[in-house]
């Protein structure tokens, strides 16, 4: 037998174990899929927005891999922390493959970042996804959002500001965030790229959608439309990219749109000003984000003009992208935010280390939608399973679970993670709602039978 762990059950632990089991080369591989959270499913569960209920439903397919015989789901284990070092999981099992994602958030690295009001997208996202590490949000006297960036991150938080209680009530949202936001008096979302609209990084669909929501009006500012070289060129426009292509048909739509003075909130897209500085009141709260206008240099880029702009908020969510955080250890390439491989390999010192792989985020970057995963995890899988033989050579100490249970972890196993389902299935039926989130360290162990 191979046992091999997993840790991280988002999407890319999930399929490295699927992978690994289902393939006919090396017969009798066992995985331990492993979790510092007693719940599965990583950011399919605690990233993807909750009213994305098509891309939340891939939890779907992710339960029926955990459930297959062949793997066990051992939430609540935190691996590198005092209790389970990297090295001692490596001693447990055969092989460890880590799929730990990007959990940190890039700052911006400009003056009053570190304002009352301004966070980070992640840990906005974290809240009203019922994290258990995350901070509360109160969205009291703010009218105003300033979102940073042009991702598809941007995209879930802008919208979720906007949206309006009849739509958020239907989705998962813990009880606390549900009434923040819902109740919130934001009228306006300015989400802001310091590029043109033909380098944004958000996808056709998603900025579709935050153009159709209920009650809203979407705006753009059309000369900073027309800076774009491919914008107001149809031959340029015809080099591009076809997602860029098509981001850039439907904000032409958005500004050849009749006006909306009845809509209750606005969004708008800002494009060509690049952050410099978020500005404060006397109460030490952010007021304002400076930014400079800047102009494309030809090449995709841009440079700064020496003009600048103040947008009003009371809540700046910086959305620049996530980070890897490094793992006790793991080597780590701190300017990438990964784990050095070749081709799912850890490299140590440039060789590639027998036992130890990673996938998913943690491996190629903040990038690609969860689909990305599954060959990213299947490259991983094959290149442990080359190393099968070298690898099933050593002599395992016992089942990893004892071993696990004796350090004085205590991990919660799949009829554990049921109970956590069917505790916020009851909850929601207690609040009048579908299901929702258990959103502390308490609640999560308490319903999974730990006490
Ligand atoms: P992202 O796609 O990398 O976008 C980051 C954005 O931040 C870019 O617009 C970037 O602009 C901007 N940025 C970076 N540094 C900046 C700075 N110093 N000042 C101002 N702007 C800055 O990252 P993400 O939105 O976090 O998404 C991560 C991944 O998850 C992506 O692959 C995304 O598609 C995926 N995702 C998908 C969905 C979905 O499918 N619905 C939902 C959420 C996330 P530049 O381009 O100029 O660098």
């Amino acid at each position: 037998m191979l046992r091999v762990a997993v840790v991280g059950s988002g999407p890319s632990g999930v399929y490295a174990a699927q992978t690994l089991v289902q393939q006919r080369e090396v017969p009798g591989v066992r995985v331990d899929v492993l979790d510092r959270l007693p719940a599965p499913y990583g950011l399919v569960r605690y990233g993807v927005a909750p009213d994305h209920e098509k891309i939340k439903s891939l939890s779907g397919s992710l339960r029926s891999v955990l459930e297959d015989d062949r793997i066990r789901f051992l939430g609540n284990v935190e691996v590198g922390g005092p209790a389970l070092s990297t090295a001692r999981l490596l001693e447990l099992y055969h092989a460890v493959v880590y799929c730990v994602g990007a959990a940190r958030d890039r700052p911006l690295g400009i003056p009053g970042e570190e304002l009352d009001g301004v966070h980070s997208a992640t840990a906005f996202v974290s809240w009203y996804s019922g994290h258990p590490d995350a901070g509360a949000f109160d969205l009291t006297g703010v009218r105003a959002a300033v979102v940073v960036g042009a991702g598809n991150v941007a995209v879930d938080v802008t919208r979720i500001l906007a949206r309006g209680a009849p739509e958020l009530e239907p989705t998962d949202m813990p009880d606390a965030a549900l009434g923040a936001l819902s109740g919130s008096g934001v009228r306006t979302v300015s989400m802001v790229a310091r590029r043109g609209p033909s380098q944004a990084r958000f996808t056709t669909k998603e900025l579709r959608e935050l153009g159709a929501l209920a009650g809203v009006e979407a705006l753009v500012v059309p000369a900073e439309l027309a800076t774009d070289p491919a914008y107001a060129d149809g031959g340029a426009a015809a080099a591009l990219p076809a997602v860029a292509r098509r981001n850039v048909e439907v904000l032409r739509g958005w500004a050849q749109a009749a006006p909306d003075p009845g809509a209750a909130r606005r969004v708008t897209l800002r494009f060509y000003l690049r952050p410099v500085e978020v500005l404060g009141g006397p109460d030490g709260r952010v007021r304002a984000v400076r930014f400079e206008r800047t102009a494309p240099d030809g090449a995709g880029g841009v440079f700064g003009t020496g003009v600048y702009e103040d947008l009003d908020a009371q809540l700046v969510l910086r959305s620049v992208g996530y980070l890897g955080v490094p793992l006790e250890g793991l080597p780590f390439d701190p300017v990438r935010g990964t784990v050095p491989h070749a081709a799912g390999r850890v490299l140590r010192a440039g060789r590639a280390s027998v036992g130890e792989y990673v996938a998913g985020w943690i491996k190629r970057g903040p990038t690609g939608v969860i689909g990305t995963n599954r060959p990213c995890a299947k490259e991983t899988a094959s290149s442990l399973l080359q190393d099968a033989g070298a690898l099933a050579r050593r002599e395992l100490p016992g089942d990893p679970l004892e071993a696990l249970r004796a350090a004085g972890l205590r991990p919660v196993e799949w009829p554990g993670w049921l109970a956590i389902e069917a505790a916020e299935g009851e909850l929601g039926r207690s609040l009048g709602r579908r299901s929702v989130k258990i959103p502390d360290w308490a609640g999560l162990r308490g319903a999974a039978g730990l006490t």
